[in-house]
């Protein structure tokens, strides 16, 4: 079985959420079942000054019936994963991934589309041909449509059957119409029943139609995604691909996220012996400029700053909380502005309680994992959501909203606490500050009076195990039946 991986981002290269993850992670494990797995991504600015090693120089990539671009394929390698690196400076050598800071560029279905066409351009440098292309969201959405419409009568392609796996379906790569025939899509594709949206391209909706299958990362975003209310306006649309539609949950890379041998934290620990975790908690206080009390009930958040991730419910929730009780808070996170600017708020109203890290720091959400009593993620909606599932690993409640894969992962704590022997969480539904709060204060209430009870449910979650091992299988499933 050959299967190449297609992605717009790989953790340990470029990342910006889940999806880098999961690009790493799922193609790693699919080795260790002998599946013959190559990852495709672009060679954004920060991997183009690694200077990796070139493997084809002056590579012609088409892209429509009259452009070809000069690009290069260079070479790397994460845990025995090769991983190409797609070089075309005009498209690639910017900024950021998607955007500018502010905006996403203009020409995102143009550089993707790039990326897309360069998967069959990879396989013919490397005489390589797969059973699989594996894309993954609107970034990757294209390369079924061109498997199928530019790649039907060449017999070194046109078998090879195609996955498209959804990690947000609420980013659906909009791209003005005038680019339809520099993206090598005919008009005739430009409707409703495929690529139209709004009067612009709509990538993803192409690449459901034309992708042998798409899953969503979690059963229970996959429900949502059925659902007009919670399917991002697509709702009509999966409910027309349902037959060649799934949820498979992800995986977590313990590999990388396992408080035994995790080196970003200062000391390591094991349910076995949960000792080392306070000193995780008082240095993480130190870190971060707050009071060192290991006593004091410590909550985290690490996150990209966008709507999804329920700051409409939680600004408000902490505020009340930091108001009333004596917690502390870790916030971790970058992206909109005026989320940003409400989290700094709180931090100069609690500078003793609340503190902020803006950015981005791989290692210090490590140790904000690690550290912290309990985990903060009330998404409005979370596809599978990984937080979560790294807090678990690290005895850290989680406090979730119950939707998608949070709903999937997480055991919440019943009100009357009758199942505390088999919960691993707390969780609410209502989308209201005042749900979240309560959510908070019934987690902070068992930490504060039932201390025993808490070590349970952290021993419990500890246990839970939701390596990739066993988060393949689905997917060697699918390649078997596409491709038998
Ligand atoms: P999403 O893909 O929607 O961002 P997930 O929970 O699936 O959400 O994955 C988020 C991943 O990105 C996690 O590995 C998380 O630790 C990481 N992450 C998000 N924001 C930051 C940040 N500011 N600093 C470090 N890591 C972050």
């Amino acid at each position: 079985m050959k299967v190449l991986f297609v992605a717009s981002e790989a953790d340990g290269l470029v990342k910006s959420g889940g999806l880098a993850d999961v690009a790493r992670a799922l193609p790693v494990e699919l080795i260790k079942d002998n599946v013959d797995v190559k990852l495709l991504i672009p060679c954004y600015r920060p991997l183009i000054a690694q200077d990796y090693p070139v493997v084809a120089d002056s590579v012609s990539v088409q892209v429509n019936m009259w452009d070809k671009f000069g690009c290069r394929f260079r070479k790397t390698e994460l845990d025995g994963l090769t991983v190409y690196l797609l070089e075309h400076n005009v498209y690639f050598d910017r900024e950021g991934m998607y955007d500018d800071g502010n905006q996403a560029y203009e020409d995102n279905g143009l550089r993707y589309a790039l990326l897309c066409q360069a998967a069959f351009s990879l396989c013919e440098t490397l005489d390589w041909f797969p059973d699989v292309f594996h894309c993954n969201d609107w970034q990757t959405a294209l390369l079924p449509f061109y498997l199928r419409e530019h790649r039907q009568f060449d017999a070194r392609f046109n078998q090879a059957k195609t996955v498209l796996t959804i990690h947000n379906g609420a980013y659906q790569g909009y791209v003005p119409k005038h680019y339809l025939t520099n993206m090598g899509i005919h008009e005739r594709f430009f409707t409703d029943a495929v690529f139209e949206s709004y009067d612009q391209i709509n990538l993803m909706k192409g690449g459901l139609i034309f992708s042998d299958h798409v899953n969503a990362v979690s059963p229970g975003y996959k429900d949502e995604l059925l659902a007009d209310e919670t399917s991002h306006g697509l709702g009509y649309f999966f409910r027309s691909i349902q037959d060649k539609f799934s949820g498979i949950i992800n995986g977590c890379d313990y590999g990388q996220w396992n408080p035994e041998v995790d080196h970003a934290l200062p000391a390591n620990y094991s349910a076995e012996d949960l000792s080392g975790k306070t000193t995780c908690k008082t240095a993480l206080q130190q870190e971060m400029g707050l009071p060192i009390n290991p006593d004091i009930p410590l909550l985290g958040n690490i996150s990209r700053l966008v709507d999804q991730k329920g700051y409409n419910l939680l600004i408000p929730a902490m505020r009340e909380l930091l108001s009333q009780q004596d917690v502390q808070i870790i916030v971790l996170g970058s992206g909109d502005p005026v989320i940003t600017a409400d989290l700094h708020s709180l931090q100069h109203q609690f500078p003793d309680k609340f503190a902020f890290y803006k950015g981005y720091s791989v290692d210090l959400s490590h140790r904000i994992e690690a550290g912290s009593d309990i985990y903060l993620m009330p998404s409005i909606f979370e596809p599978c959501g990984l937080n979560q599932i790294y807090s678990l690993r690290y005895g850290t409640l989680p406090v979730i909203r119950k939707t998608g894969g949070l709903k999937d992962t997480v055991k919440s704590l019943a009100l009357n606490s009758s199942n505390w022997k088999t919960a691993t969480g707390f969780g609410f539904e209502e989308q209201t500050p005042e749900a979240c709060l309560k959510a908070m204060k019934q987690a902070l209430k068992v930490y504060l009076e039932k201390p025993e009870r808490f070590k349970h449910m952290q021993l419990t979650a500890m246990a839970k195990d939701f390596s990739w091992e066993t988060a393949v299988k689905p997917y060697l499933k699918l390649y078997k039946e596409l491709t038998d």
